[in-house]
């Protein structure tokens, strides 16, 4: 059984937990760590787990509500961190105290071993220096997470094929970031190659990653000024031919549900 849940999406704080369990044992990895640690652990008491009870971390980027408290996650919970070696020099993570194990080198499809879990990172077009978002299984069901994507590579597109569930990125409506009284940088910044998924871009790589296992999609990452949920509702739900309800938002502060795959 494979089972996964954000605790928070969106550019206030990324964190996802996902979950695999093998003969009663279950593996456990956070990916990114966006909230603060007192977050991080009231939202895990929610779940009666604490954090010890997580394996590892993967950290896919360097942008601050990803890596944010990753460092006070390994120093409290004494466990391995994983992430590019150009995060790695990025967030200076071989000066976080830590013991020289703690960090771990991930790269693009070297498959790592979480118990009963496998991750599979693959690099993404996104500006940070080297970034990584993930696939992972428990050997029966595919999960693709992939929440800061400027756009979709045909690299991205091979290695979120097959997926039972995503969680995908729809940061925001084309329109409204236009509209928005962002600076113009900024704008170029979020809507260019190395940004972020747009939800018309998000429905169109979506519609290259439809295949008949598909059961669960989360939207991620939403802009708070600049979308809405019925928005990406409005593009997502008719590429995957879904009545409303049956798309997950990830909410920017309490994430989403469990969704199970079984
Ligand atoms: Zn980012
Ligand atoms: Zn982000």
């Amino acid at each position: 059984m494979l089972r996964f849940k954000s605790l928070g999406s969106g550019s206030a704080g990324n964190a996802t937990l996902v979950e695999a369990q093998s003969n009663g044992s279950a593996s456990r990895v956070l990916i990114d760590c966006g909230l603060s640690i007192s977050e991080l652990s009231a939202r895990l008491a929610e779940l009666s787990l604490s954090l010890t009870d997580i394996d590892a971390m993967f950290v896919t980027h360097e942008h601050s509500d990803h890596v944010g408290n990753a460092r006070q996650f390994a120093l409290k919970s004494n466990r391995p961190v994983w992430m590019s070696q150009g995060t790695q020099l990025a967030t200076q993570a071989l000066s976080w105290g830590l013991e020289t194990s703690q960090i771990q080198t991930a790269k693009d499809h070297e498959v790592i071993e979480i118990g009963s879990l496998k991750i599979t990172p693959f690099t993404v077009p996104h500006d940070a220096r080297e970034p990584l978002q993930v696939t992972l299984t428990d050997g029966t069901f595919k999960l693709g997470l992939v929440t800061d994507l400027g756009h979709a590579s045909a690299h991205v597109v091979q290695a979120l094929q097959d997926c039972h569930a995503l969680v995908l990125e729809s940061n925001h409506d084309s329109d409204m970031l236009r509209m928005s009284k962002y600076p113009s940088f900024l704008k170029s910044r979020i809507s260019g190659p190395l940004g972020h998924l747009s939800n018309i871009e998000s429905a169109n790589l979506l519609k290259n990653l439809l295949n008949p296992n598909l059961r669960h999609v989360v939207a991620a990452h939403l802009s708070e000024r600049n979308n809405t949920p019925q928005l990406v509702i409005d593009a997502l739900c008719p590429v995957l031919g879904w009545e409303p309800n049956e798309l997950i938002i990830a909410h920017a502060e309490h994430g989403c549900p469990w969704v199970t795959l079984e």
